[in-house]
């Protein structure tokens, strides 16, 4: 039994547990991915405009073309060897800026780790090839720049007559957005590592709820198994709304038309001879004093004889419920054999007299009508009360021996 709960209780959590972190990677993976190249299209416009408004500057601020001479660029007949607007870009947007003549940095704000200017340094030969020689525009996700990965756009500076001179470059380190996407990465990260955990939670608290109703049908069911039929099924397995409401409902009513099988009997729905002998044993036990009434319908076999078996059971019938009604909450009445009954009353021998006489009474004035005819029967009864602790088969023995005495004497009376 242990092993099945560890089973059922392992494989829920799995279910639902081997689910949600498949999904979580996915969601991380794929989301990751699809985060990098939304964001790495959105740098990249941010780029573009960035070079596009620089050399849009340029153009508008100063006449002239493009010219390098003792180190210095110039526009027209202006140095523009300044830094100043790069930095107030890079400032505002964090973005690093450089103007280059031909393919080497001349105004810059990239440094390198030690805060040295990379003026003077070099672009890659791939930019070049592309910008410098076509004059298109150059975009990649890793472009090196002075030794460090870069997101980077590349524009070539023209003249007036449409030659290439140099280019313009604006570009975030790689690692600046990396760094951004880990973080929202480990939040949702950490939501997935959260769902997880209330995923197992709920499921060992389900689950733990499931296996204590499961066993408890179990055990319900061994009992019942075990030839125990008294035993109640807790009212809460009963209520579940689910499944395992239903078969404890069903093991309930099987529990119960077991019992009536096994102690009542099918005819008359009195207890039959076996649950009275355990009652009595009972009554015993609790040092109870009663009256015990063995009776039997006189000349029975004539009925049987006279209007056919279906008549005589239905004789048998309304004669049971006569001597329930008889004995009411104040003991019970079983079927000792064919047409002869054992009443017992919890009460003392004069209350239990009043009683009999009036069950006489009653019997004599039943009438049966079976089939249009009516029957009508009479009983003879041997009484007798116990005494504290004498077995119940002495009293029996006793009350029947007395009946024996009636019947002797001419039937329908009470023998004391
Ligand atoms: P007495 O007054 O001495 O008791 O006579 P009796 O005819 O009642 O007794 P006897 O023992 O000779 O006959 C009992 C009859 O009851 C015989 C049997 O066929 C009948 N009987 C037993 N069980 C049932 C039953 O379940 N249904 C019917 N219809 N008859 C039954
Ligand atoms: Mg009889
Ligand atoms: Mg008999």
């Amino acid at each position: 039994m242990g092993k099945a709960r560890r089973g059922i209780r392992h494989s829920l959590i799995l279910m639902v547990t081997l689910p949600t972190v498949i999904l979580s990677i996915f969601v991380l993976l794929f989301g990751a991915m699809m985060f990098y190249h939304f964001y790495c299209q959105s740098i990249r416009d941010e780029l573009a405009a960035t070079t596009n408004m620089m050399v849009e500057c340029l153009d508008l601020t100063v006449r002239g073309d493009y010219k390098y001479e003792d180190g210095r660029l110039l526009k027209g007949d202006l140095n523009i060897t300044d830094s100043t607007m790069l930095y107030r870009v890079r400032e505002k947007s964090h973005i690093d800026t450089t103007i280059f003549w031909g393919d080497t940095r001349v105004i810059t704000t990239v440094e390198d780790e030690d805060g040295i200017s990379a003026a003077g340094t070099k672009a890659e030969q791939t930019v070049g090839d592309v910008v410098l020689a076509t004059g298109q525009d150059y975009f990649s996700d890793k472009v090196g720049v002075n030794g460090t990965k870069y997101i980077g756009y590349y524009k070539a500076l023209k003249n007036d007559d449409n030659s290439v001179v140099g280019m313009v470059f604006a570009g975030k380190r790689r690692s600046t957005v990396y760094h951004k996407i880990l973080r929202i990465l480990s939040w949702f990260l950490g939501f997935s590592v959260v769902a997880v955990f209330v995923a197992v939670l709920c499921t060992r608290r389900y689950s733990a709820g499931v296996l204590t109703d499961i066993n408890s049908i179990n055990h319900f069911l061994q009992t019942i198994s075990e030839g125990t039929l008294g035993e109640i099924l807790d009212e809460r397995i009963r209520k579940r709304k689910d499944e395992l409401g239903d078969i404890g409902i069903y093991a309930d009513k099987m529990r119960s038309n077991l019992q009536k099988l096994v102690e009542m009997d099918a005819l008359t729905s009195l207890y039959n001879r076996r649950s009275g002998n355990h009652m009595m044993a009972a009554l015993v036990e609790q040092k109870a004093v009663y009256t015990a009434v063995m009776c039997d319908i006189d000349f029975f076999k004539r009925i049987n004889d006279t209007f056919g078996h279906a008549a005589g059971d239905q004789v048998l019938i309304e004669v049971s419920a006569a001597i329930r009604n008889s004995v009411g909450e104040e003991g019970f009445a079983s079927r000792w054999g064919g047409e002869e009954f054992l009443a017992i009353y919890c009460l003392d021998l004069t209350e239990a007299r009043e009683r009999v006489e009036a069950l006489q009474q009653s019997i004599r004035d039943l009438v049966v009508n079976y089939g249009g005819t009516d029957i009508q029967v009479t009983m003879t009864f041997g009484v007798t009360e116990s005494t504290p602790a004498e077995s119940y088969e002495k009293v029996v023995k006793r009350a029947d021996e007395k009946l024996y005495v009636g019947k002797n004497g001419g039937r329908d009376q009470i023998v004391i």
